[in-house]
């Protein structure tokens, strides 16, 4: 496994994180060293989930963290959501920075695992909120363009 260097929006010079990632189509050794390797730069960068795009690779592959494991992504589509919460939200591609965002409480996402069999995953509140930052990631859509309001540092460590 490697670590992979993940893009910021400042250094973005090719502009893969505003351009929308392909699908995959067939499950290659190649996708299987993406998934291990964007595991292994998540788990070092203190992160909930990571997209692909964030590591320079234009394809519809996630991984998130809920805490007890790592769920890997690849192609998924949320196919329900349900209430909505507005919370605080961050982004490894954007250091630094914390805004508020409307998200729903509970959605559901359909995928593929790594052996290629249909999977889904139902996560609520921070789990439910990461799925759709990182579905969005693989749209070039970041946080930003969401968040009803950006954070000063003074507010963050009032919340905290
Ligand atoms: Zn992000």
């Amino acid at each position: 496994m490697a670590l992979l260097n993940i893009i910021e929006t400042e250094k973005d010079v090719s502009k893969a994180l505003r351009k929308k990632s392909r699908a995959v189509e067939e499950i290659t050794p190649r996708i299987i060293t993406l998934l291990d390797d964007m595991t292994e730069t998540l788990k070092a960068s203190g992160g909930v989930g990571l997209a692909a795009p964030q590591v320079g690779v234009l394809r519809r592959v996630v991984v998130v963290d809920d805490g007890e494991k790592v769920i890997e992504l690849i192609n998924p589509e949320i196919i329900s959501a349900e209430g909505e919460e507005e919370d605080i939200e961050a982004c490894l591609s954007i250091p630094g920075k914390w805004g508020l965002v409307k998200r729903p409480l509970t959605v559901t996402v359909r995928a593929k695992d790594r052996t290629g069999k249909d999977v889904t995953h139902t996560g609520t509140g921070l789990i439910a909120r990461c799925f759709c930052h990182e579905i969005d990631h693989l749209n070039g859509v970041l946080y930003t363009d969401k968040a009803t309001r950006m954070l000063k540092p003074e507010e963050l460590e009032m919340k905290e």
